[in-house]
């Protein structure tokens, strides 16, 4: 009779021992599933915003394309920087509606004017 005791405890510490090892098999195995798909998800985030990122750098592309071999640097006379001192369009576009063309505008203070929107810009009074 006490066997019987004894075999029934040892059976039972059996069965919880594989019941949890099978639990603990089938978290992992989830786990892994899990991974797979946030993985996946991720890369096609990211092949989503690279492609964006390429539409963008398109559409820049053709905004920039007017037949003027832009000159960034050495800014003219008040024009605001980054913009073009041959067809006054900036660099990247500005932020707002209007895609600003700069012309410069001789005044008292030399600054650009937008032909656009009619936008001022003046270069803050360097000291002399
Ligand atoms: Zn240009
Ligand atoms: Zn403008």
């Amino acid at each position: 009779m006490r066997q019987t005791f004894l075999l029934l405890i040892i059976a039972i510490i059996v069965v919880s021992l594989l019941v949890g090892a099978i639990y603990m098999v089938l978290r992992s195995l989830l786990d892994v599933v899990e991974d797979w798909q946030t993985a996946r998800e991720l890369k096609e985030l990211k092949t989503e915003v690279s492609e964006q990122q390429q539409a963008q750098d398109q559409e820049h592309e053709i905004r920039l394309q007017n037949d003027c071999e832009h000159q960034w640097e050495g800014s003219l006379v008040g024009f605001p920087p980054g913009v073009c001192v041959r067809c006054g369009l900036e660099k990247t576009r500005p932020r707002g509606a209007c895609d600003h063309v700069w012309r410069v505008e001789m005044k008292e203070v030399p600054g650009a004017v937008c032909e656009t929107c009619g936008k001022q810009y003046h270069r803050a009074p360097s000291a002399i």
